[in-house]
């Protein structure tokens, strides 16, 4: 993929000395130094702007008109261009700032009834004739392969714009700003005697598509999505045990479709010490014992339990054995779809929602041109819906509900979650403690695994807590539970209210080879589970 990087961003104001230096390339340059140059030069930009998008449009037609010249019964072309900036702090220094563009188009046709797909970085005519070309020839060697011809459900031609809603551009924030409020939570967390190792990240994109379509649709997005967090590890010299906590969230950062200031309300640098304190005691804290008890996970831990166990089961692709790689099948065969199959408790309700404001899987239209929507997943516990391409769902006489995205330009588009969340229930979270005689309050994801089919899963957390008559009682380390999909869902007995409710976004779903990673949301609170069977790992 060329990512291209840029040198520039090491300004002047900065006052730290581990800079990381790139190539340069002067689109970037051209784009930074424009938006911090004043009024002039935004109107330059808007024009520049204003061309690209006339140009990306020009191209998209250009290919769109040749393959059906071709022949092809079904066209779609997609422009994409994705500039990401990210900052790293290890231990009190900046570890890396980067930032690159990645550019290209790609075109999708339908011939014979078999799927043709190329693409290109280069974004000329000759190239949009030559990729055209391309696809139908693919597409007319996949026809030569026995197997049912492609249907697609039925989509009126889709026109508009959609753009992330929020109040400031990442982009445009002094970068000696951002780079502070890292080191500002750095130092917060280093703060704390007996903290070893420290990071904080930020990372934040502006992705540009257009999709147009022989159907006539033609759609333009620019998505903005921002994310960061912090995490302290504790280490006891004598044995070497490493105890880490994380904040908002671990293994990468929490972050939505928004602008910067979804990341000012994280608070980062007042969260710095307690996470820091918790790390150390950690490590003095007694093992989580082993038994069957009552669990209540916190926001982000259940949102990792609904996108292993629910978000990726309910994909359609993997579902029909269409795609299988990275623990990819699922026990949610077709034959459950029937309005009986039993997924969780009564007061479970899921849900695949795009249109959530500032859900990491928030969008306009998906990569194939159909609206955001919101489909119920699961109804008071009964399985109700799947998430689905416009050439799966016909094979279930349904019609696509929009959850088709790829990663880059160069790659084929394929089912991904949306924004899968556990709806809200009517608890306080201290309602929920107090309500509980004896359990475990699990926080935030350490380990995870699951079976292939996503029935049997483990999962460990940073933090635990025992519960004792209705109060927190000794902190528990090395925390895990294990369980079987339904059987752990229909044991879910009570669900915090929407106060307690965060749309947590998981920046790094891996799905297909080759992989793509992609970013998906899951709303969540607080939930609790009774009869589980914790501690099972060995430490
Ligand atoms: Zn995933």
């Amino acid at each position: 993929m060329p990512w291209l990087y840029n040198p520039c961003l090491a300004l002047d104001t900065l006052t730290t000395n581990h800079v990381q230096y790139y190539p340069t390339t002067t689109n970037i340059l051209l784009q930074l130094t424009t938006t911090q140059s004043g009024k002039g030069a935004h109107s330059s930009l808007s024009t520049t702007h204003n061309r690209k998008k006339q140009h990306m449009r020009d191209l998209a037609n250009r290919a769109l008109n040749i393959a059906q010249q071709l022949g092809a019964s079904y066209v779609d072309v997609r422009v994409m261009e994705r500039t990401t900036e990210s900052i790293d702090v290890k231990n009190g220094r900046v570890g890396g700032i980067s930032s690159g563009t990645s550019s290209g188009f790609n075109v999708r046709v339908i011939v014979d009834g078999a799927w043709g797909f190329a693409s290109s970085a280069n974004m000329d005519d000759a190239e949009a004739e030559r990729v055209a070309r391309q696809a139908i020839q693919i597409a007319r060697a996949s026809a030569l392969v026995a197997g049912e011809p492609v249907i697609l459900s039925p989509l009126p031609a889709q026109h508009g714009f959609y753009r992330t809603p929020m109040q400031k551009d990442p982009f445009t924030i002094p970068l000696n700003q951002k780079v502070q409020l890292l080191l500002d939570a750095d130092a917060a967390m280093r703060s704390v005697q007996g903290v070893a190792l420290t990071n904080s990240n930020m990372e934040y994109a502006r992705e540009h598509k257009l999709f147009v379509s022989s159907e006539g649709s033609e759609v333009e997005q620019e998505l903005y999505d921002v994310g960061a967090a912090i995490d302290a590890s504790a280490v006891d010299p004598a044995s070497s045990e490493i105890q880490t906590r994380s904040y908002p969230n671990s293994f990468g950062r929490q972050a939505g479709t928004s602008g910067y200031e979804f990341i000012e309300a994280m608070n980062l640098v007042d969260h710095g010490a307690r996470i820091g304190e918790e790390a150390v005691k950690l490590l003095a804290a007694p093992q989580c014992p082993s038994g069957v008890t009552t669990v209540i996970l916190d926001g982000p831990q259940t949102a990792l339990q609904v996108h292993e166990s629910c978000g990726h089961p309910i994909e359609l692709d993997r579902v029909l054995g269409m795609e299988a790689g990275f623990v990819g099948k699922s026990f949610l065969t077709t034959d459950k779809l029937n309005g009986h199959y039993r997924y969780g408790s009564e007061v479970v309700n899921l849900t695949a929602d795009a249109t959530i404001t500032g859900g990491l899987g928030t969008f306009g239209w998906d990569d194939e041109g159909v609206p955001a929507q919101r489909t119920p997943i699961v109804t008071n516990g009964i399985f109700s819906g799947y998430l689905m391409s416009r050439d799966t769902a016909p094979m279930l006489g349904l019609a696509s509900n929009g959850c088709v995205r790829a990663d880059s330009w160069n790659r084929l588009p394929m089912i991904r979650m949306t924004n899968v969340s556990l709806e809200p229930g009517t608890w306080t979270l201290d309602d929920l403690i107090a309500d509980t005689d004896d359990g475990i309050y699990m926080s935030i994801n350490k380990s995870w695994s699951i079976d292939d089919r996503r029935l049997n899963f483990q999962f460990g957390v940073e933090l635990a807590y025992e519960i004792k008559h209705g109060k927190p009682g000794r902190m528990l380390k090395n925390a895990t539970y294990t369980g079987i999909t339904p059987q752990f869902w229909g044991s879910c007995d009570a669900i915090c209210n929407r106060d307690e409710w965060i749309v947590w976004g998981t920046p790094n779903c891996g799905k297909g080879e080759p992989m793509q990673t992609m970013r998906t949301g899951h709303g969540a609170a607080p939930a609790r589970f009774r009869n589980v069977q914790v501690g099972v790992g060995r430490w």
